[in-house]
């Protein structure tokens, strides 16, 4: 199977896994364990229905699928998805974070005018408050557009599209780390290795563009720690973008499979569903998609559809 729809079938079966019981602190967690796929719960959906993450990651693609990076285009997706249930598992939107759902509003007018350069500069309204992990959660599909660019591009277009909901600089240092990893695990390096060349990547980045020193300190556990041996009292799976990619890292190290990965991410309780999302891509890099449990496979909304549309992504920039 092509890395994009490995990617999109990880992140989204870790979504569902994780939807049942998103809000769930750690200790009702650690009282009642995920062990398997589950249903109901927090939004009384049915067993394999994801949620915002993975709607919106599937809006991105389609929007990429269609051979252009196109912020408007973006954007009217993101509104479809609120006002519409665009790419929802049954037509009908259950879940969306504050900040996501706030920005989305805010594109209304500038869509509904067609003021592209005005979606350009977003960014530049942004404050230390758009740090949620909303960019982060959706941002997969944009590697099937990066992976063949230049690394001098990567930022510019992360930072561009994550800042139709979350524009400040932070957001789009996570999201670079993250695609910068998962480029790596597609290309056959071990987790360690992937992570290590990724965070050398953004320290580069640092030198070289005027990144303030305050972002570099925010960012240390993700530079610096062994994720490998973090104790899990250390990490919080919660919607800040920074604490929600060291959880997911943390999952990703503490795991030996596919499976081991996302329970371990869901079972840190909070933000249950977009912590799994984020560690579900990787993930399935990492241990391929054959790897994801087949009875979970079995039970994901729309994996006829989402297969073929990574299909569809993958092909557009495979020449
Ligand atoms: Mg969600």
């Amino acid at each position: 199977m092509n890395p994009i729809t490995t990617g999109l079938l990880g992140l989204s079966v870790a979504d569902a896994i994780g939807v049942p019981v998103e809000f769930n602190s750690r200790d009702e967690l650690d009282q009642n364990p995920v062990t398997d796929i589950r249903g109901y719960g927090t939004y009384n959906q049915p067993p394999g229905y994801f949620s915002d993450d993975s709607s919106l990651a599937f809006g991105l693609a389609e929007s990429l699928a269609t051979g252009d990076f196109d912020l408007l285009d973006q954007a009217r997706r993101l509104l479809r998805y609120k006002h519409e249930g665009y790419w929802t598992p049954a037509g009908q939107l259950f879940d969306i974070g504050i900040t996501t759902s706030r920005a989305i509003d805010r594109l209304l007018p500038l869509v509904t005018a067609g003021r592209t350069e005005e979606l350009r500069h977003l960014r530049a309204a942004a404050t230390e408050f758009d740090n949620g992990n909303g960019a982060l959660m959706r941002i997969f599909p944009l590697y099937a557009f990066l992976r063949s660019r230049p690394l001098g591009d990567w930022l510019p277009h992360i930072w561009e599209h994550s800042a139709l909901t979350h524009g400040h600089l932070r957001s789009a240092l996570c999201c670079f780390l993250y695609l910068r990893l998962c480029h790596h695990l597609v290309a056959g390096k071990s987790r360690v290795a992937a992570l290590d060349r990724a965070r050398e990547e953004l320290k580069h980045l640092f030198d070289q563009t005027e990144v303030p020193a305050a972002e570099r300190e925010e960012l240390s556990v993700l530079l610096g720690a062994d994720f490998a041996t973090l104790a899990r009292a250390q990490v919080q799976g919660n919607g800040y973008v920074v604490r929600s990619l060291e959880a997911a890292l943390w999952a990703l190290f503490r795991g030996s499979d596919y499976r081991s990965v996302v329970l371990a991410a869901v079972n840190l309780g909070e933000d249950t569903d977009t912590t799994a999302c984020i560690a579900g891509a990787p993930a399935a890099l990492c241990f391929g998609a054959a790897d994801i449990p087949d009875n979970w496979l079995a039970a994901l909304a729309r994996r006829e559809d989402i297969t073929a549309l990574g299909d569809r992504l993958h092909r557009t920039y495979s020449h």
